[in-house]
C-alpha cells in the first residue's frame, strides 16, 4: 500500500514523488518542472507549478552522503590494488582520481534533487520556520524578563 501525505501537499505516493523526483532531478511537487538551472544551482521557483524552490534548497547537504559512498565504493579496488600489484603512487593517482571525479559529479545531481524531495516530502523547511519562531519567541520572553527585573521562569 503506498504512503502518502495528503495535509496541504499533493496526494503523490512516497515511491512516487521521492523517488521519482530525486532520481530524476524534478520539482518535488508536480515531478514535471526541472529542478536546475545549471550544473546543481537549484532554480528559484518550478517552472510548471511555481513552488518555491529557494525555500527547498538542500544546499551542501549531500556532500557528506557522497563522500562516505564515494569513498565506500573507491577503497577497497584500490586497497586490493595496492596489496596484489603494488603498483607507483602515480598508477594510483591515474585510475581512482577520474573515478571519484565521475563518481562524485556523476552522482551530486541526483543525490541533491532526492535530499530536496525529502526535505518538501517531509515538511522540513517548515520545521525550520517553527524552530525559527520558537527562538523568537524565546528571546522575546527572555528580554521581557530582563526589563521586569526578574530573572524567574
Ligand atoms: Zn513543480
Amino acid at each position: 500500500m503506498p504512503y502518502t501525505i495528503e495535509k496541504g501537499r499533493e496526494a503523490r505516493s512516497l515511491w512516487s514523488s521521492v523517488w521519482q523526483s530525486g532520481f530524476r532531478c524534478r520539482c518535488p511537487r508536480c515531478g514535471v518542472g526541472s529542478l536546475y538551472q545549471g550544473i546543481a544551482k537549484v532554480r528559484p521557483a518550478c517552472s510548471h507549478c511555481g513552488l518555491d524552490l529557494a525555500q527547498e534548497d538542500a544546499g551542501d547537504g549531500p556532500a557528506p552522503f557522497l563522500t562516505m559512498l564515494v569513498g565506500v565504493l573507491v577503497m577497497p579496488p584500490a586497497l586490493w590494488y595496492e596489496f596484489t600489484f603494488e603498483p607507483p603512487v602515480w598508477h594510483h593517482a591515474l585510475l581512482w582520481l577520474p573515478l571519484i571525479l565521475a563518481l562524485t559529479i556523476g552522482t551530486l545531481r541526483p543525490a541533491k534533487s532526492l535530499l530536496i524531495a525529502l526535505q518538501y516530502r517531509f515538511k522540513a523547511s517548515e520545521a525550520e520556520e517553527s524552530f525559527a519562531d520558537d527562538d523568537e519567541a524565546n528571546e522575546a520572553d527572555q528580554s521581557g524578563r530582563e526589563q521586569d527585573g526578574t530573572n524567574q521562569p
